[in-house]
């Protein structure tokens, strides 16, 4: 009996505090956003990736009162960055931005620690960016069909580009390597930004990259573009044929992209979040920017948590057997 004062004192106490911390929560999302919010992007600064996040993170940040920082966190085809983000606090001050990487990555590591389909909230789905298969100015080859004479006859002395195990420009490199049955020196970066310095450079032969910073690039002359990853030719390089019509039939690779937060934001955050991002992409600006390097903005209803959920679902279903199937080796 003689404990049963204090139990019953502590048990107030700790219901007290209860109370009082979930009214703070409530408060603190209430409030929410009372300071800058960080968009963490996986791949380098100057990349498609990085592009994408920096045009959608002002007008979103004027929608929320509040900036939003693209911070860089590059490294392992941006399984570095969805590790850091699974971790971070589920506060709404850390989202996410990523592209079919987080579909492919668990076929092409053997663990990962992070699950994509459990360890984040869904805020929605941005937008789908083209590839084309870019070489270095002065490679002899000038259309795809000397360029595979060129490789069938050089091999693993051609050097292709790419961003790492997980990202894009790997994974359409060593698709294309696997139609083809040759095996390429890769060659990986932090992203596709420093990897089309080099291809601009003359230090690597090849690299599959987005159109966000290439088009200007292929109308100049300063890479040559040996074919889109599309169906269709895109309207900004029209005289660029699709791998698809060059002989590699099927070869689509379209790159979709999401916006996460770590597993427990708040719903009414995650709402804001998801309005905010609407927003931006409705912007003129936005929309005229992206059209502009053969962007396409999803349509709204899949800037969801449900739309970017069940297609990061379809995808992994997509891409784990295509992945196994061409035996993507590095
Ligand atoms: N999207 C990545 C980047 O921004 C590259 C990639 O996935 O290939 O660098």
């Amino acid at each position: 009996m003689k404990l049963r004062k204090p139990l019953f004192a502590a048990l107030a106490a700790v219901i007290g505090a209860g109370t009082l911390l979930s009214s703070n929560l409530a408060l603190a999302q209430k409030d929410w956003p009372t300071r800058s919010i960080q968009l963490v992007v996986p791949f380098a600064a100057g990349g498609p990736t990085d592009s994408i996040a920096r045009l959608i993170a002002v007008p979103m940040g004027q929608a929320l009162g509040q900036t939003v920082v693209v911070e860089n966190v590059p490294g392992a085809g941006g399984t570095i960055a969805s590790t850091k983000v699974s971790r971070a606090a589920p506060d709404g001050y850390t989202i996410y931005i990523h592209h079919m990487g987080m579909a492919t990555a668990q076929a092409l590591y053997e663990k990962l620690p992070y699950d994509p389909m459990t360890s984040f909230e869904y805020i929605g789905q941005v937008a789908d960016v083209p590839m084309v298969l870019l070489g270095k100015k002065d490679l002899p080859a000038n259309n795809f069909k000397e360029l595979e004479a060129y490789i069938k006859a050089n091999g693993a002395k051609v050097t292709m580009a790419n961003a790492g195990p997980g990202a894009v420009s790997q994974l359409c490199g060593l698709l294309f390597q696997s139609r083809l049955g040759v095996k390429l020196t890769n060659v990986p970066y932090k992203g596709t930004g420093p990897a089309l310095t080099d291809l601009l450079g003359g230090q690597v032969d090849l690299l599959c990259d987005q159109t966000t910073q290439t088009i200007p690039y292929i109308k100049d002359g300063r890479v040559k573009a040996y074919g889109t990853t599309t169906m269709k030719r895109l309207p900004a390089i029209p005289n660029v044929p699709t791998l698809n019509e060059q002989g590699l039939k099927g070869f689509e690779v379209k790159v979709w992209h999401g916006v996460y937060a770590p597993k427990g934001t708040p719903q009414p955050i995650l709402d804001k979040i998801n309005a905010a991002l609407k927003k931006a992409l409705n912007s003129p600006d936005v929309k005229k920017r992206l059209e502009d390097s053969n962007i396409d903005i999803v349509s709204m209803d899949k800037v969801s948590a449900k739309g970017l959920k069940s297609h990061l679902e379809t995808e992994i279903n997509v891409w784990g057997p295509v992945i196994r199937k061409a035996n993507i080796p590095d």
